[in-house]
């Protein structure tokens, strides 16, 4: 049975695109974020698909135990770290690496008595003003860590980019400046080196400076650019997720007559309008405005009207063959998120993280 609605997912697709960010970072290892449901693509299916990762990274303690719960065995990275005893104890029986980015973390660290040693990201504010240590606590944190009682299995260092997704602008070089000043100012070169990480898919794509040992690609691992106004395939990318959808039926309007709530779109001729099973409920924004593209038979049509929860109509009358139960794309192959998230006024991480649980994702 075809779903009104599914997330198609390409999983080869991802394989793709795990080979082209190696190719941008040759040499640097790969942390593939998978955080919030690998944006929206299903994260056990995402991680299984990425199996050639050298690691995976997620935000949150639970997101990782259901890695491990599906037989993942690779490394996972926590990348807020743990807040309690009891997680960090959870952290250790699964064996994830922590982020370190606060006080508070030093301290359960320095509690720990389990004969479990951690792999370590000290992280480092650079500038981001979000987590991390500041680069002039940063030292005292590094000599904290260098005395724990149950010594780290390694140290790490870690910070996140802020503006690399502007190509223009100037914050990212001096992040990776003070990044690079706060490790050398502490000794940290030679055989006191310890492997770093900074770019996220804007790093990775835009500044070659802004690598590091290991690379955190989220978006661009699905598909999509982080720069505005560019696409993927522009980068080597391809999407990897498809939202389709079904067209319930078509209906002629007359000149003058409006559709959906709130009257919200007028006719100015007779026309006909495609209802299609895609909503608010599905995880489309309400606010895609009018003119937003929809993709049906290769073809694109505008929007018009308001998104409900469960329909959205679609100006088809210079398509004598659009039927109830043709697809739609709403994103992906074909139609890039990038350029449906303008018509949101929105990040095409908001539009894939969004898609609703009711949507089906299936994978191809
Ligand atoms: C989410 C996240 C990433 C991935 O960012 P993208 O822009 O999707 O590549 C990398 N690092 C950290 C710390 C993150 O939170």
């Amino acid at each position: 049975m075809i779903r009104l609605i599914r997330a198609l997912i390409d999983t080869a697709a991802l394989r793709h695109n795990l080979g082209t960010i190696r190719a941008y970072a040759p040499g640097a290892k790969v942390m593939a974020v998978v955080k919030a449901n690998a944006y929206g693509h299903g994260l056990v299916s995402t991680a299984l698909a990425l199996a050639d990762a050298d690691a995976f990274a997620v935000a949150r303690l639970e997101e990782g135990v259901v890695l491990r719960s599906a037989g993942v065995r690779a490394p996972v990275v926590l990348l807020e770290g743990v807040f309690s005893a009891e997680q960090l104890a959870e952290a250790a029986h699964h064996g994830f690496e922590l982020v370190v980015h606060d006080p508070l973390q030093l301290k359960l660290l320095e509690s720990h008595r389990g004969p479990e040693r951690f792999i370590v990201w000290i992280k480092m504010d650079t500038g981001m003003n979000r987590l991390g240590f500041r680069p002039e606590a940063f030292p005292e944190a590094l000599q904290r860590l260098r005395a724990l009682p149950v010594p780290a299995l390694e140290l790490r260092l870690m910070t996140h980019l802020a503006r690399a997704d502007e190509r223009e602008v100037w914050m990212t070089r001096e992040q990776v400046a003070a990044f690079d000043h706060a490790i050398a100012a502490a000794g940290l070169s030679g055989k006191n080196r310890m492997a770093t990480s900074i770019g996220n898919s804007a790093g990775i794509l835009g500044w070659p400076n802004a690598h590091g040992d290991w690379v955190r690609p989220g978006l661009a691992l699905y598909g999509v650019s982080p720069f505005g106004g560019e696409t993927a395939d522009q980068h080597g990318l391809k999407p990897v997720m498809t939202l389709e959808t079904t067209v319930l039926t078509v209906r002629q309007v007359k000149a003058g007559e409006t559709v959906g709530y709130a009257g919200a779109w007028r006719a100015e001729r007779d026309s006909a309008i495609a209802i299609l099973a895609a909503g608010y409920g599905d995880g489309l924004p309400r606010h895609l405005d009018n003119g937003t593209p929809v993709l049906i038979g290769g073809a694109r049509y505008p929007l018009v009207g308001r998104v409900s929860m469960d329909m959205i109509a679609v100006d088809v009358s210079a398509a004598p063959k659009v039927f109830t139960g043709s697809r739609a794309v709403i994103w992906g192959a074909g139609l890039p998120v990038e350029e449906v998230a303008t018509h949101a006024d929105t990040i095409p991480y908001e539009l894939l993280c969004g898609v609703s649980q009711r949507v089906p994702l299936e994978l191809k």
